[in-house]
């Protein structure tokens, strides 16, 4: 860590940060869940294996090399490949979350949304900052040979849920990732609060007008 330039310095408090937070307010039970940041030099840092995101400490993550090789601090999280396939196709983003909270958790058992888009535009909050959900099929933990349908979703989609596990969110940074993890649980609480209620969901021109005033 002596001679780290400042922007990992940085992504290591960001990281351990986001994951207090996240753990207090309850994003992530147990030692589930797992952040990453890519840097400048194209390695990466990640949260390890086996620690929780609320006990984070910012001398002991984990440093991947471009390649996606551990090359520094703890082993990583054994969900790295998810992290780097969406990396992979997502050149412009900077930052991945990976979540077992509750609702998209949830959400992501359901057999009733089409499956390339599986959270209804409720707000326009969900459609500016998560965009379209799709999902991932099923697969044991592990299992990496998920990792080209995640390449091929995530190359259109900022945020990806995996079937009977739990949502992939990536972003333009760190900030804009975990903003938009929170989004997508919260929307997905939405979903299930409306349930067996009449509601309204915005229109396609309504979701069209979003992105366009927003850039998305
Ligand atoms: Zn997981």
């Amino acid at each position: 860590m002596a001679n780290e330039p400042v922007e990992t310095a940085r992504a290591r408090e960001a990281l351990a940060r986001h994951g207090r937070s996240l753990f207090a307010r309850g994003y992530s039970c147990g030692t589930s869940g797992n952040l990453s940041v890519r840097l400048g030099d194209g390695g990466y840092l990640m949260t390890p294996t086996n620690v929780s995101l609320g006990n984070l400490d910012p001398g002991a993550l984990s440093r991947l090399d471009a390649r996606g090789d551990h090359v520094d601090g703890p082993p990583p999280t054994k969900e790295a490949w998810l992290h780097l396939a969406m990396y992979r196709v997502r050149s412009q983003d900077r930052a991945v979350v990976h979540l077992h909270s509750t609702y998209a958790t949830a959400l992501s058992c359901r057999t009733d949304r089409p499956s390339e888009d599986m959270l209804p535009a409720l707000t326009p909050y969900v459609v500016m900052r998560v965009g379209r959900v799709a999902l991932v099929p099923y697969g044991r933990p592990g299992d990496q040979s998920l990792a080209a349908t995640i390449e091929q979703l995530g190359a259109v989609h900022r945020a990806v849920l995996l079937a009977n596990h739990g949502p992939v969110i990536a972003g333009s940074d760190l900030d804009a990732a975990v903003s938009a993890a929170e989004e997508l649980e919260e929307t997905a609480r939405l979903l299930f609060i409306l349930e067996g209620y009449a509601h309204r969901q915005l229109t396609e021109t309504q979701i069209d007008e979003v992105r366009r005033a927003f850039k998305v």
